[in-house]
């Protein structure tokens, strides 16, 4: 029987397996780890957001900074609601929540987990851990793995690894090029007087700018002790992942945190201060902020919270609405989202060919998951991949002629 090697026990490499033909081939996965899937035991704060309800391939690949062209061809072939069948059809019950991300019903990411172990005890699949892979070398078209616990002889690799620098080297010693590794998924770090003191203060629609990149993201947007977190940073944080790492995280940006334009805006004050002349600037309220923030908007505009609507001048409303519509704030650094780092870089896309996540240098040898130079914003959109990516390495080998 021929031999699958599947280095990397993560979920690119479990899915893969849970789908492979046991009749046809001899499994084995690789793990260093003394536990395997450990990186969703803890994702989704254990709760494991296994996908996102988003069943069209076109929109979906817009979740993805770095793979969307590639991936529209692995989506149109194993996309959410698959991930969702093949779930079900293991009983294992899911539940789509209010913004479309996936979850099991039991709120438990072991769920997940013990669905995989079942599945591939089924099939006999033999799992090495602590059992760390220092090199391959290829022999011919087939592969000498060599590990901590000795070497193994494999027909064909799967190589499903994440983003570890060290494993990153095993593959590019055989020739893979690497893009640079860095950072995606970040909240920015601000010092400014009109985010101290209100942690906690959020907006339900907001747009932010990065000027210098001519880049915007809209959605919602939260203060929080170290500056702003939310959707909408966090969109930008990825899509700008590589520009951002060269700006050493250094950068100004733009935030309007109402959406609405500096003339809308100005019409909704001036119909206010007509019909409420009499109201304290304080009390007003105009625009859809909570009074913290309103109250905060006019300290830094130096306006008298006192002050009746009436009185407050030109230059003044300009100011409020200069701090509300188009705010510039200097980004000094970056802190990590609720610990769920991604990385952007990784294995070149275009050594792969996303037919069958085969390497396109190396014969009889995959790659899936976040070892390649593909990332999503959150939502389950990074699990999608590794699931779409691992089924359709199981369908190539499953239907291979050998
Ligand atoms: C805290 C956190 C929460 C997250 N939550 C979510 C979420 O809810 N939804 C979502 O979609 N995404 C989430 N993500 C992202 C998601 O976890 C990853 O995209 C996904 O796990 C990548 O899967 P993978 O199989 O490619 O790699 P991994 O899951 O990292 O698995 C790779 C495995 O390979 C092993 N390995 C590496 N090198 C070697 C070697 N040389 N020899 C042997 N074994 C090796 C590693 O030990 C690891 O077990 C989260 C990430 C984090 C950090």
């Amino acid at each position: 029987m021929k031999q699958i090697i599947i280095i990397g026990g993560g979920a690119a490499g479990f899915f893969c397996a849970s789908n492979l033909d046991e009749k046809k081939y001899s499994i084995t996965i690789l793990e260093q780890n003394s536990d395997v899937l450990q990186k969703v035991k803890i994702s989704g704060g254990g709760r494991c957001n296994v996908t996102h309800a988003c069943f069209d391939p076109r929109e979906l690949v817009q979740f993805y900074p770095r793979g969307n062209k590639e991936l529209l061809s692995v989506f149109t072939k194993f996309q959410p609601g698959d991930t969702m069948d093949w779930f079900d059809q293991r009983h294992v019950p899911l539940k789509i929540e209010n913004d479309n991300r996936v979850f099991p019903e039991s709120n438990s990411s072991q769920t997940i987990i013990n669905t995989f172990l079942t599945e591939i005890q089924n099939k006999k699949v033999e799992v090495k851990t602590k059992c760390s892979v220092k090199e391959i070398e290829k022999q011919g078209e087939k592969y000498l793995v060599k590990t901590s616990l000795g070497d193994f002889q494999a027909d064909y690799v799967v190589y499903t690894t994440g983003s570890s620098p060290k494993s990153l080297k095993i593959i590019e010693n055989l020739g893979h090029k690497i893009v640079d590794l860095v950072p995606s998924l970040f909240t920015f770090n601000i010092k400014d007087e009109l985010l101290q003191d209100i942690p906690g203060t959020s907006f339900e629609n907001a747009e932010i700018s990065i000027p210098a990149l001519k880049t915007e993201e809209s959605g919602p947007l939260l203060i929080t002790h170290w500056g702003l977190s939310g959707p909408a940073v966090l969109k930008i944080s990825a899509w700008e992942a590589i520009s951002l790492a060269k700006a050493k995280y250094h950068f100004e940006i733009e935030v309007n945190f109402i959406s609405k334009s500096m003339d809308e805006a100005e019409e909704s004050f001036l119909n206010f201060k007509q019909s409420n002349p009499k109201k304290t600037i304080g009390q007003a309220k105009i625009f859809e902020v909570t009074n913290r923030f309103w109250q905060k908007v006019l300290d830094v505009s130096k306006v008298d919270l006192n002050k009746q609507v009436s009185n407050i001048s030109a230059k003044e409303m300009q100011q409020i609405l200069e701090n509300l519509c188009r705010k510039k704030l200097k980004v000094t650094g970056k802190s990590t989202f609720k610990d769920e780092f991604v990385t952007a870089g990784g294995v070149d896309l275009k050594e792969i060919n996303f037919k069958n996540m085969t390497s396109k240098i190396l014969p009889n040898f995959h790659i899936a998951g976040e070892v390649l130079n593909i990332d999503a914003v959150t939502g389950g959109f990074n699990f999608q991949a590794c699931w779409s990516e691992g089924w359709l390495i199981s369908q190539h080998l499953n239907h291979l002629e050998i």
